[in-house]
């Protein structure tokens, strides 16, 4: 862990240096900003557009991965694919970014789903995108959508619905979202399920953008309160989330895990370059 920490503040050596895609344990980040994420979704929106009426459609999917997320594609080959073949995958926790940055491949910013999501709503409102926010507990979606459109007046917001991952729903679920008319769809099932249910359900979504946000809609509904500034700078966003949702701890021993298998991936990359 000291070691790891040390580390990051001086990266000896580079893997390589692109701007494109990284890998951190074969899952894909992407070194996005806050501002390019909404600017690809820009382009995938009017996209959709032209090609609509060519029956042509495509949905375009957003990871916001975490540590946990890359912990959980270690032993879940099936969600491994699904971060694979997303669209972008951008980087939801502090540590993917000291990860990225001993790997030698530092990431630009952080992107988080509960900043991200009312980003994307202030861009909404001007460029008249329509949002459909699913998932979370019955009437946050609700109470979320409320603030998202007192916060940018004229935001449309198409469909709220908490519904649930399983999959004799899921019918139901396309059509009410396809119906909707929505440009993009927030799915609030938490990893890695929302991931899986919109990696399944690509082909038949009629939205031209689908992200995965985790608990956003509790913070944006102001449920769930988010961790201070001073403690998302410090790198201490997860503890505030321990202290406040205690029976989270055995989902978090992940983190630790995490280090240590980052530590070992890079030495083995040292020692065991690829050909
Ligand atoms: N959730 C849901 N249905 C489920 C499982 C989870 O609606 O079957 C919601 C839950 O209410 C929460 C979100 O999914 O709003 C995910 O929350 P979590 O805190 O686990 O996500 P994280 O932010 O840690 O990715």
């Amino acid at each position: 862990m000291i070691v790891f920490l040390l580390n990051i503040m001086n990266t000896p050596f580079a893997l390589s240096k692109t701007d494109t895609r990284l890998h951190v344990l074969g899952v894909p980040l992407d070194p996005a900003t806050f501002a390019s994420m909404l600017e690809l979704i820009a382009g995938w929106i009017a996209a959709g557009d032209r090609t609509h009426q060519q029956d042509h459609h495509i949905c375009h999917q957003i990871c916001t991965v975490s540590p946990e997320f890359v912990m959980i594609a270690q032993q879940n080959p099936a969600f491994m694919r699904v971060l694979q073949e997303a669209d972008l995958c951008v980087a939801d926790g502090v540590g993917l970014l000291f990860a990225a940055r001993y790997l030698g491949r530092p990431l630009p910013e952080r992107v988080t789903g509960s900043d991200g999501v009312p980003l994307i709503a202030q861009r909404a409102a001007r460029e008249g995108w329509s949002l459909y926010l699913l998932g979370a507990a019955p009437g946050i979606a609700e109470q979320a959508a409320a603030r998202l459109i007192e916060q940018n007046p004229g935001l449309q917001i198409v469909g709220t619905y908490a519904g649930s991952p399983a999959p004799e729903e899921e019918d139901a679920i396309i059509e009410r979202v396809n119906a909707s008319g929505a440009d993009i769809l927030l799915v609030a099932y938490g990893a890695p399920r929302q991931d899986e249910w919109i990696a399944r359900n690509r082909e038949r979504l009629a939205v031209s953008v689908a992200m995965g946000v985790g608990g956003t809609f509790d913070f944006v509904a102001g449920v769930v309160p988010r961790a201070p500034r001073w403690m998302q700078r410090l790198a201490l966003e997860w503890l505030f989330r321990l202290i406040r949702q205690p029976w989270r701890w055995r989902r978090m021993l992940r983190l630790p895990r995490f280090v240590w298998a980052v530590i070992r991936y890079r030495e083995r990359a040292i020692f065991y370059p690829s050909p």
